[in-house]
């Protein structure tokens, strides 16, 4: 059977006491966007000896680049994702999540999803200027593709536009709903390559990413979103107006090799990803309410001893099994190297994502006007499970995903 390490256990024991001390206490603040979650993440980073990872990483790094004199070059294949441990991963991202998606999801978008992709697909040198300091938390991070015109469709939709120009490529265009795209540094970009030679619809056009770096002229991002949930997140739109950058600022610093595949890896890991998030929500209220139907009375005996509410325990049960299993499936194919199927990825991500709506709105439910209220947490929760649903690829796109699989030759 699989189960977390007693190394991945003390952390996750370490971690929950960490976040009812340091990060409990600021949620309420974060909640209503008077306080940045940037600070706070870099402060777990610290207790948890981010900095130390990542200087011994990069020391790697160099090695092998001067074994190999590489000075440049091609990404380094091997060099997958920001993080080592997918199971530290996983215990991170389910105790943030039991308090706080937002703040989950805002640390998955800077380390996880745009110092992932400069550390998968980026030349060392690239590593070196943009990866060390977002993975050393330095500077703040946002992963850019989805537009105004084009989210389920982010690929062929996609309009933003990059034209080389000697030495540079000159961007054009607009992103929307990006995860801490007001405050951040450093973004990695998604853009069709505009070139004169290039005779396929705009449809088909090969896609790159670029990395952007904050104050680039024709760069500008707007402020934060109002949303549903998810307020310790961020979320914001990113305008390119004749943004100017050099060549290698072209992630992988080639042509020759597309961006969608990185693209689609990121989106592979945004839904394996998922699961970790939705259990962390799942296990939380189901906790609460275990809690809740015990203390509170109606009728002079405790809801608990109802058969409806014991229903409502038991689903969120099985719910919870389900996707703790899910979590640890995907914690067995990291241990061997294996990569899960992009319609079980998909199931994962429509199943948990599903499942953890449902147990938050269940929750609130057994709570009665109580769980309507911001002061317990399964309210919040409820809000933000809704984004598991759209974010990363909508549950109908995981449907279409998963048939598509089943029914091909
Ligand atoms: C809070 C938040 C944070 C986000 N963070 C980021 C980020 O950091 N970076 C980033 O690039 N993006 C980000 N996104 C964007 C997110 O990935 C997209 O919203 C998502 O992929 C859906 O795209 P869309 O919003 O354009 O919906 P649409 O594609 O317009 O879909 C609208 C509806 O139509 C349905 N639909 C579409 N096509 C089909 C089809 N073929 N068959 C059946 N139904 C279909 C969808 O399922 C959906 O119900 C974020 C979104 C949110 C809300």
């Amino acid at each position: 059977m699989f189960e977390f390490t007693e190394e991945q256990k003390m952390a996750q024991r370490m971690l929950r006491m960490w976040c009812k001390k340091e990060l409990e206490p600021l949620v309420p603040a974060m909640e209503k966007g008077e306080l940045l979650p940037f600070d706070t993440m870099r402060k777990l980073g610290e207790t948890f000896g981010l900095r130390g990872i990542v200087e011994a990483r990069f020391a790697r790094l160099e090695e092998k680049a001067k074994a190999a004199g590489a000075s440049g070059g091609g990404g380094e294949a091997e060099d997958k994702g920001a993080f080592g441990d997918a199971g530290m991963l996983a215990v991170l991202v389910i105790e943030l999540s039991r308090l706080s998606p937002g703040f989950a999801m805002s640390f998955g978008a800077w380390l996880g999803l745009t110092g992932g992709a400069i550390m998968a697909k980026g030349t060392y040198a690239q590593k070196v200027r943009w990866g060390k300091p977002l993975l050393s938390m330095e500077k703040i991070g946002a992963w850019a593709i989805t537009e105004p015109q084009s989210g389920s469709d982010a690929f062929s939709g996609m309009r933003t536009m990059a034209r080389r120009d000697g030495d540079h490529y000159v961007l054009n265009g607009q992103k929307t709903f990006i995860t801490n795209a007001p405050f951040a540094d450093t973004f990695v970009v998604y853009a069709k390559l505009d070139v004169e030679e290039e005779k396929r619809p705009i449809e088909e056009r090969p896609i790159h990413a670029f990395v952007l770096e904050k104050g680039t002229p024709g760069l500008a991002v707007s402020k934060p979103m109002e949303k549903m949930g998810m307020h310790t997140s961020p979320t914001g739109e990113v305008f390119l107006a004749d943004a100017r950058v050099p060549k290698d600022q072209l992630l992988g610093e080639t042509e020759a090799s597309q961006s969608r595949e990185g693209a689609r890896d990121v989106f592979h890991s945004e839904r394996t990803g998922i699961a970790p998030m939705a259990l962390g929500i799942i296990e939380r209220c189901l906790e609460d309410s275990v809690r809740y139907a015990k203390e509170r009375k109606t009728w002079g005996r405790a809801i608990a001893e109802y058969q409806l509410t014991q229903e409502k325990l038991a689903r969120m049960f099985v719910h919870r099994e389900n996707v703790r299993n899910m979590v640890f499936r995907e914690l067995w194919a990291a241990k061997t190297k294996t990569k899960i199927p992009m319609a079980e990825a998909c199931a994962c991500k429509l199943y948990a994502a599903r499942a953890a709506t449902e147990v938050a709105m269940e929750a609130v439910q057994l709570m009665g006007g109580n769980g309507y209220m911001r002061e317990f947490c399964v309210e919040q929760l409820a809000r933000d499970a809704k984004l598991l649903q759209i974010g990363g690829g909508t549950d109908e796109i995981q449907i279409v995903t998963i048939a598509r699989e089943l029914l091909r030759e």
